[in-house]
Order: structure tokens, then sequence, then C-alpha cells
């Protein structure tokens, strides 16, 4: 299901405003209708270039807009986003029955099973990235998120956390993308353990295949914005396109002037947990024990694709207050901008020099040793 806003609320206006010109009276009433028209008018052409549709994926409102792209291109493209959108939804699914649960149920009986290449493409990327980051993105724990609670849409999860015996039976038989052997199109792991969870990648990688789609479209100028997770290209209009960076508890912390092709990801651990009388447990785990990570709120990283910034941010949420800058550095990244529980801000100099605060934010600045 999606909507498309385009001109036709000016031109019910227009036709509005035609209707009073016919039955004016005086001529100075007549003038300031003229004007209004013109006003209007002037309103529609600059709308004229910019098209917009909403989507719902992955639980989310993904916003898109195109600018500059002619009224045939953008019906084109949205059509197509819905199409890619829908099958994203129901292939890359973590426990609505599917692609990726079949996909699971043969990991979990030791048989080969055949993927389709966007998923083969998202176990790649995550070798890489689970690599990179000493194991704190690991999209093959998605027995230890069941274990929590946490293939669910209903939040918050109440009650209290599962038993450490549990835990630990998954975490000795420790589940890796690097358990998963790749050939062609088969898939198959050695690890019964392992179960995908694409949570923290996979509106990373649909936003990136979403712009592709619209670049192959021979659209320039685009962005795909799923609640402040986004990626863009070109410009809007004349000027950069400008987006919030959203603040743990609701609310922007500033804002980010994006360059052309570029992605900006926050993870959070504020909006998604479970909940007993005593805390909460956030929904992000650190692989390695099992547990929620607690000491850092929110992780905004910017990079060249959307796959990269949307898993760092998780990766970087697992790393913690101490970790961030060594694991940041690892995945050779120095934009990101870490909000500890407390609200207070670290940043690196890098996105120092991008970020327009909203009013004081108290900061301070950490440099991570990549010069750029
Ligand atoms: P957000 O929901 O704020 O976009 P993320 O992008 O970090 O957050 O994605 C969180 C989701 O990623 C979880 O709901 C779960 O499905 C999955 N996940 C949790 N912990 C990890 C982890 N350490 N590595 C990879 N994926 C994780
Ligand atoms: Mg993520």
């Amino acid at each position: 299901m999606y909507f498309i806003a385009d001109l036709n609320y000016s031109f019910i206006a227009l036709k509005l405003l035609n209707n009073q010109v016919n039955s004016c009276e005086t001529r100075a009433l007549c003038g300031l209708v003229t004007v209004v028209v013109c006003l209007v008018l002037l309103a529609a052409c600059q709308r004229d270039q910019e098209h917009n549709a909403e989507f719902f994926v992955f639980g989310t409102i993904v916003n898109v807009k195109l600018w500059g792209a002619s009224q045939e291109q953008s019906d084109i493209a949205f059509a197509e986003l819905q199409r890619m959108f829908q099958g994203m939804h129901r292939d890359w699914h973590a426990w609505e029955p599917g692609r990726l649960t079949e996909i699971n149920q043969a990991f979990a009986n030791g048989q080969t099973v055949k993927a389709d290449a966007d998923i083969v493409a998202m176990v790649r990327r995550s070798q890489e990235i689970e690599q990179l980051s000493g194991g704190r993105f690991n999209p093959a724990i998605g027995a230890l998120i069941r274990l929590w609670g946490f293939h669910t849409s209903d939040y918050p999860v109440i009650g209290p956390p599962p038993d450490q015996a549990s835990i630990d039976e998954i975490l000795t038989h420790r589940p890796s993308s690097q358990d998963i052997h790749i050939d062609g199109l088969q898939l198959r792991s050695e690890n019964p353990y392992v179960q995908l969870d694409f949570g923290g990648i996979a509106k990373g990688y649909a936003v990136d295949l979403a712009i592709g789609r619209m670049r192959e479209l021979g659209i320039t100028s685009a962005i795909v914005n799923a609640g402040g997770d986004l990626r863009a290209m070109g410009r809007h209009g004349n000027r950069p396109w400008k987006v919030a960076v959203r603040k743990p508890g609701g609310g922007v912390i500033g804002a980010v002037e994006v360059r052309d092709d570029e992605a900006l990801f926050t993870s959070g651990n504020y909006e998604r947990f479970r909940q007993d009388e005593r805390k909460r447990y956030p929904h992000i785990l650190d692989p390695r024990s099992g547990w929620p990570v607690e000491d850092v709120a929110s992780v905004t990283v910017i990079a060249g694709e959307g796959i990269v910034a949307d898993a760092a941010a998780t990766a970087l949420v697992v790393a913690g207050l101490n970790g961030w800058p060594a694991v940041a550095r690892a995945l050779d990244l120095n934009q990101v901008l870490v909000v500890d529980e407390s609200g207070m801000v670290y940043l690196t100099p890098e996105m120092e020099r991008r970020m327009q605060f909203s009013g004081d934010v108290e900061r301070v600045i950490v440099n991570v040793g990549i010069s750029r």
C-alpha cells in the first residue's frame, strides 16, 4: 500500500480560485485573486519538481522523494519500489514464514538451500562486517533474538529475561555468519545454531537497492528515508538534502546536509526493548554475552552505503562507550555520533563539522584516527 502525493491539490486550489474570479464584482478583488492564482501557479511549478511517495515496509514508513524527475519517471519508479519493498518484506522477514525462515530451517537441519542473490549478498557483506567488528555485528544470532522475545512487532515485550542456561546453550555453539558456506546461490551452514536475522542490516540494504534502481531508471536526485535512516543521491533542487539526526527518547539532536550519494543511520536502544518490574532490556544484543547492551543510547553513522551505515551503527552500539572508537576505526568510518544514557554526545571531528545542532548540546570530540 502506498500513496503518491502529487499536484492534484494545487489544481483543486486553482479550480476553486477560478470559480471565484468568475463571480468577482469589484476590480480590486479580481486583482487580488489574480495575484493569489499566480502564487499558487508558482507553488505548483516548484512542486512539479518534487514527487513523493510513502511505503510501509519492515514495520516503518519509508518516505521517498524525487527531485527533477518527470511524472512518467516517478510513476515507474514508485511502482517499481512498491514491488521491491513488498518482495524484501516477504523474503527477508526473520520470523514470518517466508524465504529466510526456510533458509533458517535448512540450516537447523544441516541441509543445503538455494537463496536469492540479495540474501547471498547480505550474507557476504555480513561476513565481512562481522569480522571487522570483532563479532559485535552478527546476523547469525537469530536464536538469541528469538529467545529474548524480540521476534515481534509488539513493543515493549513484557517479562523477565530468559534464563541463563538457555542463553549459554546458544552461546556455546557460537553461531556466526562465518559458518555459512556460499556456493553460487547455494547456502549451507555447518552449525545448526546459525539462524539469520537481518534486523540490523535489512533497512540499510533496502535503501541501497532502492537508490540503485532509481539511478538505473535515470533519476539523479532522490532520498529514501525510513524514519530517519536514509540514503540520498543528488540534491534537493539547488541545495543539498537536509535531514534530522534523531535523539534518544524522541526529538532531534540536530541536522546534517547529506552529500551526493551518502547514507545516514541511527541505531537506538530506546524504542524497542523488553521490560520487567526491575528494568528495561534493549533489543540490541551483545553476541558474545547474549545480553542486551546498555551504556549507549544511540549511535549515528554516515557512510557511503546504507548496508555499511546500518550494520556499523548496530556494531558500535554493541562496542559501547569505551569500545566504539576502535571499532569505528576497524570499519574505516570516521563520521560517527554516540549518545550515552545521560544524553552526553561523543562525536568525531568529521561529524562535528557536519552537524547543525539544535540548541546547546554538551559534547566531547573523539578522534578515531582516520583522516579523510
Ligand atoms: P534499529 O531497530 O534502531 O534500526 P538496528 O539497526 O541496530 O536498530 O537493528 C536492531 C535489530 O538487529 C534487532 O531487532 C535484531 O533483529 C538485530 N540485532 C540485535 N543485535 C544484533 C547484533 N549484535 N548484530 C546484528 N544484528 C543484531
Ligand atoms: Mg543497524
